[in-house]
């Protein structure tokens, strides 16, 4: 049994999945906004309380106050487009679009990040008419369906990748899956693949400027040491999650006393999150012909109403098992979420965001390795304009599968399924990367990659 994943592993990860350094301010749910209409950051059109044709949605914005490294543009409190800046201007001026806008009523939010990672924000609320609308002829030429991706590089990116699998890792793949953000002012988002196979999550990335990484994690795997043979110096014997099968978490809420949460509605809100969270799983899964999930959290949720007396307040499997009952040893990943206001642990600074991924899926885990932070009450409902719990566990579950922030810092894994432009930062359940996942058919035999015994197009093993 693996009983002793080293820590510094976790922490070489925790650092690269989500604590990121200045210069890429996309921290995992940046520190909650300051909101303010006649504020330094502005937003010129759409006016607030505009009714939208359906269809792209451009947001004109000003912000001052800088120096600023990034502008970014969330809708109803998810990310969905950004702009990056080298943090020498003080002031801020540009558009940042919406390309899938659904239709109804939203809170359209622009967030100015500064140099000293001082948040500045300003909100509308607008109404998107519904797509396909009266008077569309049958030509049907304004139906506002994104552009499929125009991508010069991404044939050459996939050779690489193929080349790479073949000559390092010894696999022979026809189509493995290769995909690229597209993010209005980033020019280093790389291609990436993701490739699970037996044992092993492989990923590469391809940047423009010639620059490669690839590297093996192991795949719900208890014994690291077997896959020396695969494992090169710097990769990570974290075991990541296939993301397929069942997952299941154990999600410990530590009660500051400072939100006037009662048990009930923590545990209540976990389930809430979780049922949102599979329901997306669901609806992915039966969007590729499925009837079932291809996979599925379950969640134990457990409470307890003072901080635990640790150095960095994070919870130990001894100390949940002795304030609980429950055997954290049962469970894939261990959560810790922190109800208060005054970040009392600290980790929002020194992570620079509020929430952590430090492992996958470890077999009788023996840390706590995911942690959130909830500052407010209403963040732990899933229809509050910030749904921080949901969105956030959403997102860090990603992470667990191997989601990487590479070499620009930023997180690189296309988000969908690839057949459109992804101009958002960051994807969770709201915009799975099912691409990356596995929950595509590449290689076009009529299984998707994750459940698919030849997968990727599987030449020889
Ligand atoms: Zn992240």
């Amino acid at each position: 049994m693996n009983k002793n994943y080293p820590l510094v592993f976790l922490l070489v990860l925790m650092l690269t999945a989500c604590n990121l350094p200045a210069q890429n301010t996309n921290v995992d749910t940046p520190i909650p906004p300051t909101q303010s209409q006649s504020g330094p950051v502005q937003i010129l059109s759409p006016q607030s309380g505009a009714n939208l044709p359906a269809g792209p949605v451009t947001i004109q914005f000003t912000a001052t106050g800088g120096p600023f490294v990034e502008a970014d543009l969330s809708v109803d409190g998810a990310p969905v487009a950004f702009i990056a800046q080298d943090g020498t201007s003080t002031s801020i001026s540009g558009a940042l679009v919406w390309n899938q806008p659904t239709a109804g009523s939203h809170t359209l939010t622009v967030v100015a990040l500064t140099l000293n990672k001082e948040v500045l924000s300003t909100s509308v609320q607008v109404t998107v008419e519904g797509a396909g609308g009266v008077g569309q002829n049958s030509s049907g030429g304004q139906t506002p369906t994104a552009q499929p991706t125009q991508d010069a590089g991404l044939e050459a990116a996939r050779q690489r990748v193929i080349q790479i699998l073949h000559d390092t890792y010894g696999i022979t793949v026809t189509d493995p899956p290769v995909g690229r953000k597209l993010r209005q002012g980033v020019t280093t988002d790389p291609w990436t693949s993701a490739v699970y196979y037996k044992d092993w999550f492989i990923n590469v990335s391809i940047y423009p400027d010639g620059r490669e990484i690839d590297y093996a994690y192991p795949l719900n795997y208890s014994d690291p040491q077997a896959l020396s043979n695969v494992m090169k110096p710097g990769d990570k014997p974290v075991p990541m999650c296939r993301p397929s099968g069942v997952i299941k978490l154990l999600v410990v809420f530590v009660d500051y006393q400072n939100l006037v949460v009662t048990q009930q509605e923590a545990l209540d809100s976990l389930t809430q999150a979780v049922d949102q969270i599979n329901g997306r799983y669901l609806e992915a899964s039966q969007a590729v012909g499925l009837s079932s999930p291809i996979m599925e959290l379950q969640a134990t949720g457990a409470y307890l109403s003072s901080p635990p007396a640790t150095l960095d307040l994070l919870l130990t499997p001894e100390l949940i098992r002795k304030s609980t009952g429950i055997d954290p040893s049962q469970y894939d990943i261990l959560v810790q979420v922190d109800l208060d206001a005054n970040d009392t642990s600290g980790l929002i600074k020194r992570t620079g965001s509020y929430g952590f991924d430090g492992g996958g899926c470890i077999p009788s885990p023996n840390e706590v390795h995911m942690w959130i932070a909830i500052s407010q009450k209403d963040q732990l409902s899933i229809s509050a304009s910030e749904p921080r719990l949901v969105n956030t566990l959403g997102h860090e579950i990603l992470h667990t599968m191997g989601y990487p922030i590479g070499l620009t810092g930023l997180h690189e894994w296309v988000c969908g399924d690839g057949t459109q432009a992804d101009g958002t930062d960051q994807c969770d359940q709201n915009n799975l990367p099912t691409l990356m996942m596995g929950w595509t058919d590449t290689d076009g035999d009529g299984v998707v990659e994750i459940l698919d015994t030849t997968p990727y197009g599987l030449q020889s093993p």
